[in-house]
């Protein structure tokens, strides 16, 4: 099946997830070389928006046309006693209210991981669920999906107790029952790339739950837990045949880029890795 021959993307279907240029641009600077690369989707992250201001941040997104592909990032639910759990859907409260005035497509939820010093991983993931079931209401009052992302298990300590599409889908079956798009998943190719179900998982989802499509690749080796992730075609994922499968399941959304890499991508000019984008995309997309 590697050999089967998948139609290129169209390159309108680009987005770029902020963290990819987290180290050398501001929102500004994000924004700007977004419109001067003809790129047409941004995934911001909180903490830039907060440093440039939500409004700012809402009108220069507006201003220069772009899809809010989604807004990183919210979740983060277990903690060690009441007080945390509740800081937290505070936080996700708010996160939901900034995503609805940036125009987001939807919020993206890291589900959280094990409490300092627990070893409860059944509790933690009872209160991610009984966390999600909190913020859905207002989430549906905004207007803004939320999109759970599984992470890849070897961040289940620290980062993300969702770690299957399965398993995420399962919850939105359970939370949101009438499928009515409230509560959905973002597939990344990084974390779901390895799992057996993956396909039939993506059938199950449909359209209506697969709120977000994240790509980026998987290098062997692979130096460092979260920032080492490798530009689209320079790792071991199958990124059309993944693609093949949410299009099939129905999915019309852009693929966001999100590439995560402090030795690397990083390190370099903002516009050799949005050039770079732009070609992967094209070519190995
Ligand atoms: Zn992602």
């Amino acid at each position: 099946m590697s050999t089967m021959k998948h139609n290129p993307p169209n390159p309108e279907q680009l987005a770029i997830n902020a963290a990819t240029v987290r180290e050398s641009c501001n929102m500004r600077q994000t924004v700007d070389a977004l419109r001067r690369h003809r790129i047409g989707g941004i995934s911001p992250w909180r903490d830039k928006v907060a440093e440039a201001g939500l409004k700012d941040s809402a009108k220069m997104i507006r201003d220069a046309g772009l899809t809010v592909t989604g807004y990183c990032r919210a979740g983060l639910f277990p903690a060690r006693d009441r007080k945390g759990r509740q800081q937290a859907l505070d936080e996700n409260m708010r996160a939901i209210e900034e995503a609805a005035t940036l125009g987001a497509q939807c919020l993206v939820i890291v589900a959280g991981g094990l409490p300092k010093g627990s070893k409860d991983l059944i509790g933690a993931r009872e209160m991610v669920r009984d966390g999600l079931g909190e913020i859905l209401d207002h989430a549906r009052g905004c207007g803004v999906p939320l999109a759970l992302e599984p992470l890849h298990p070897m961040q289940c300590a620290d980062r993300a107790c969702v770690n299957t599409l399965r398993q995420a889908l399962d919850l939105c079956d359970e939370l949101d029952s009438s499928k009515g798009g409230a509560l959905g998943v973002a597939v990344d190719v990084y974390h779901v790339w390895w799992d057996p179900e993956l396909k039939a998982q993506i059938e199950r989802a449909g359209e209506k739950r697969i709120l977000g499509f994240h790509i980026c690749d998987w290098l062997v080796p692979t130096a460092d837990l979260i920032f080492d992730r490798g530009m689209m075609g320079d790792g071991v994922i199958d990124i059309p045949m993944i693609r093949s499968w949410v299009e099939a399941a129905g999915y019309r959304g852009m693929h966001e880029a999100e590439i995560f890499s402090a030795k690397n991508w990083w390190k370099r000019d903002v516009d050799e890795v949005l050039v770079t984008c732009k070609m992967r995309h094209e070519s190995v997309c």
